[in-house]
């Protein structure tokens, strides 16, 4: 029991045994007691008083008391001070994050579950023409109207950002949960480096093309040559010149290749590609370029989707001859497609070499080889699967690898259900 409380509770005794003999003495002990309570209950009844006062209105200086009133009061002063104290140190703490948030040059823009506008910083004025306060609770995307922002707006897609064009800018956008049902919306101008990107891939297209014409002059040269020298001494390094310049047409093939799948300009066609009639194709190809050095199969389930029919060839080919290029004389290779739930794989298996694991997720960088000299020997322009990637991003599709070192690949395409089209028998070579 607390201290204060037990020192009331024996004053109260105390008072009544004074009471008690008073009216002993007296005779009058009903009315001293009557009086007694009486003068008790005001006390408490004033102390009350006292207390709704300073609660209606709190003032640093308490309402000052005996007994078991000032404890009271001493507690609740204390509970006062300590939470003007908490409110303080939480205002100084809100008023630091929002004016580091002001100053961040990310523009951030807070929303309530109807994409309403709770709070921007200054940097989102800038980037989406907000004004404080005009726009606070008006709807985003009546501020901001572009299809495309509207699209992701609703979708909410919190895994994947947004690029689009706004007044005259390029703008990556990404949206983050936050409280409840809250989204913070955060924006960054990427202008500049989309136009760097642009003239890193002009200067690429136009350096390969410029080149494409001299290399082709050097190689005819070079085969005039060949065939009107007899001399054995230069025979050999014409040979060698004949060699690189090829290996040089191919990489600026692939080059020229690689610049026009990355101009995001250029549509895709949009084609109904049969699986089938594609895999037999390649797998036609690949017999003549394997030249019987392996075992290849084909375990084609038909099915359509629709897609640029060039592009596809192109991707799965790249996919077949590096299984050719990567696996040893009588290996195994099969080209496959199959269809289930998710959609549409189109791949190629190999018992080739393999590839050891902390490599695979760099494989379709441009110029990324696990081992450059075998692949050089073997024909690549360690852009082959660059080209792949690019063609699946263009068709919404991913690539899957699976390898384990010495024993063989997966190089798999998944493409999603709705690019399907129907599904009918399976051809097996
Ligand atoms: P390259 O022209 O060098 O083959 P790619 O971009 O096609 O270039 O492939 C990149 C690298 O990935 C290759 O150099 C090779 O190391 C590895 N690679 C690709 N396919 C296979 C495969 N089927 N088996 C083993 N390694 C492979």
């Amino acid at each position: 029991m607390n201290a204060r409380l037990r020192k009331e509770i024996v004053n109260l005794v105390a008072m009544g045994l004074v009471i008690a003999v008073l009216g002993a003495l007296t005779g009058f002990t009903s009315e001293l007691l009557l009086i007694g309570m009486a003068g008790y209950l005001a006390w408490h009844l004033y102390n009350l008083a006292q207390l709704l006062k300073w609660l209606n209105k709190p003032k640093k200086v308490m309402p000052e008391s005996v007994g078991i009133w000032d404890e009271i009061y001493y507690q609740l002063n204390d509970l006062y001070h300590r939470q003007r104290r908490a409110r303080k140190k939480l205002k100084t703490i809100v008023n630091r994050f929002q004016n580091s948030t002001q100053a961040l040059p990310i523009a951030t823009v807070a929303l309530n579950k109807n994409n309403e506008i709770e709070w921007f910083n200054r940097a989102a004025e800038k980037l989406f023409n907000l004004q404080h306060p005009r726009d606070i609770n008006n709807r985003i995307n009546n501020l901001i109207r572009v299809p495309a922002f509207t699209a992701y707006l609703v979708k909410k897609d919190t895994t994947d950002s947004l690029d689009f064009e706004f007044n005259n800018r390029q703008l990556a956008l990404s949206i983050t949960p936050y409280g409840h049902k809250q989204y913070l919306l955060t924006g960054r101008d990427i202008t500049l480096q989309r136009q760097l990107e642009d003239m890193q891939r002009d200067f690429i297209a136009n350096a390969s093309h410029e080149l494409r014409t001299p290399i082709t002059v050097i190689a005819g040269f070079v085969e005039v040559l060949q065939e009107q020298v007899d001399s054995s001494k230069i025979k050999a390094p014409l040979e060698k010149i004949q060699q690189q310049t090829v290996r040089m047409q191919q990489i600026l093939e692939d080059l020229i290749i690689l610049a026009r799948l990355e101009v995001a300009q250029t549509p895709l066609l949009h084609e109904r590609v049969d699986i089938g009639e594609l895999l037999q194709l390649v797998y036609s190809d690949a017999l003549v370029l394997d030249r019987g050095r392996h075992q290849l199969n084909m375990s084609a389930q038909s099915a359509s989707i629709i897609g640029n029919w060039v592009e596809l060839q192109m991707a799965v080919s790249n996919l077949v001859t590096n299984a050719i290029r990567y696996t040893p004389e009588n290996g195994d290779i099969t080209v496959f497609s199959s269809v289930d739930d998710d959609g549409v794989h189109i791949g190629v298996e190999d018992s080739g070499i393999g590839i050891m694991p902390e490599h695979i997720s760099r494989l379709t960088e441009r110029f990324y080889r696990v081992d450059p000299g075998r692949s050089r020997e073997q024909g690549g322009t360690g852009l082959g699967l660059a080209i792949v990637k690019h063609i699946l991003d263009r068709h919404d599709a991913s690539l899957h690898i699976r390898s384990v070192p010495g024993e063989g690949s997966l190089f798999r395409c998944d493409f999603e259900e709705f690019r399907q089209q129907m599904e009918t028998s399976n051809v097996v070579a």
